[in-house]
């Protein structure tokens, strides 16, 4: 190959996610059926009943483009959320808005700043705008704002902040978060990824749309993801200033977001009966996991999003083992955590079929 791509393009290191259960089916010769994914924190009881009816009859439209603008779905987020219409941007799934945010903010002689651990989507946006990352360690496995707040220089541009974190669950409090908020300069943009905030308590929910009229360097962004379920439509939003959501558009692809989503989204947020019983089934599921791993001796971070880290020492080791019989998690050694596993919070029986083949595993070796 003679024609190169430019060097900071090449330095890009690959997206790993989870493995497909179709992949494991194939590789080790196991039926769809006794295999588990816990693997990509994606919903284990699928989409709304609602969502559903929206696709069906939305699939009847599909060769008409969908709406550019989003005026539906932006109509129900303003009213749900709370923001002007002009305030709302949406995205190819909540990614799509962090690398707006870069494409629409980052030149290459920018920085942007991310903790150690944290998602790892943050490195690649800004890689991919040939802008240079600052990895700040983590404390505690959680964000060290303070130490990120230092590491602001006249270059940079975003601060990238995931609250809860993935891979590691950890949550910033709302004060901490706030005093944060008010200390870092007026020249750099905060980018707060709430892709799990669905999946916290009351008391530990966030209120940082409220802080929007304060902060007109804020980027808040949400996902169909996680609690709606809706991974695989790939649709996310992002509430900032309307100033900041006018560059952000500039940079949109005109029809980045399907219709089928669209009609999916609009129909999930009227349905807060399905949030809810995804969040009950997901704090049921932590303390399922988080009771077995205490049992057989597995240490674990405590999280607050649908998934949990647990150490198991030489993870790549266990990764293969759980595989072999039919469980995927997800080994984190790419976010510096070798000795780590990821774990999706699954049904009921999904979690035990886990917990059965870690105990196994562990009585083999
Ligand atoms: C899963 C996840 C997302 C969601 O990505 P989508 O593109 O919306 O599917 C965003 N941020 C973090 C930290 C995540 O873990």
């Amino acid at each position: 190959m003679t024609i190169l791509a430019p060097k900071h393009i090449r330095e890009i290191a690959p997206y790993q996610g989870g493995k497909p259960i179709t992949e494991l089916a194939r590789e080790m010769g196991l039926r769809i059926e006794d295999i588990v994914k816990l693997a990509s924190n994606e919903n284990p009881l699928g989409i709304s009943p609602k969502a559903e009816y929206a696709i069906q009859e939305a699939l009847l439209d599909i060769a008409r483009y969908p709406d550019g603008n989003s005026f539906a779905l932006r109509d129900a987020v303003s009213k749900k959320f709370e923001v002007a219409p002009n305030q709302i941007v949406f995205g190819n799934g909540s990614n799509d808005i962090l690398e707006l945010a870069a494409r629409a903010y980052l030149t290459s002689d920018s920085e942007t700043i991310y903790s150690q651990h944290a998602f790892a989507v943050y490195p690649l946006v800004t890689q991919a705008t040939g802008a240079t990352g600052i990895v700040v360690p983590a404390k505690d496995f959680g964000h060290d704002l303070p130490a990120m707040l230092a590491a602001v220089t006249a270059k940079t541009r975003i601060i990238f902040v995931a609250n809860p974190n993935n891979p590691t669950g950890t949550l910033l409090g709302k004060d901490e978060l706030y005093a944060f908020l008010k200390q870092v300069p007026k020249h750099v943009l905060v980018v707060l990824d709430e892709a799990y905030d669905e999946y916290l308590p009351p008391a530990y929910k966030s209120v940082a749309i409220s802080w929007l009229n304060e902060f007109d360097n804020l980027i808040i962004s949400r996902t169909f993801s996680k609690a709606y379920g809706l991974a695989g439509l790939r649709i996310g939003f992002g509430l900032c200033h309307a100033a900041i959501a006018d560059m952000m558009n500039r940079v949109r692809q005109p029809f980045n977001v399907n219709s089928i989503a669209q009609a999916a989204a609009v129909a999930s947020l009227a349905d807060d009966d399905f949030v809810a019983r995804s969040y009950a089934l997901n704090q049921a599921g932590m303390a399922q996991l988080t009771q077995g791993l205490e049992k057989l001796g597995i240490e674990y971070i405590p999280s607050f999003a649908n998934f949990i880290s647990i150490k198991v020492g030489d993870a790549a080791d266990y990764n293969q083992k759980l595989l072999k019989n039919g469980v995927i998690v997800r080994p984190i050694a790419n976010y510096e955590m070798p000795e780590y596993l990821r774990v999706s919070i699954g049904l009921f029986s999904e979690n035990a079929k886990f917990l059965d083949v870690l105990e196994k595993i562990i009585k083999q070796s």
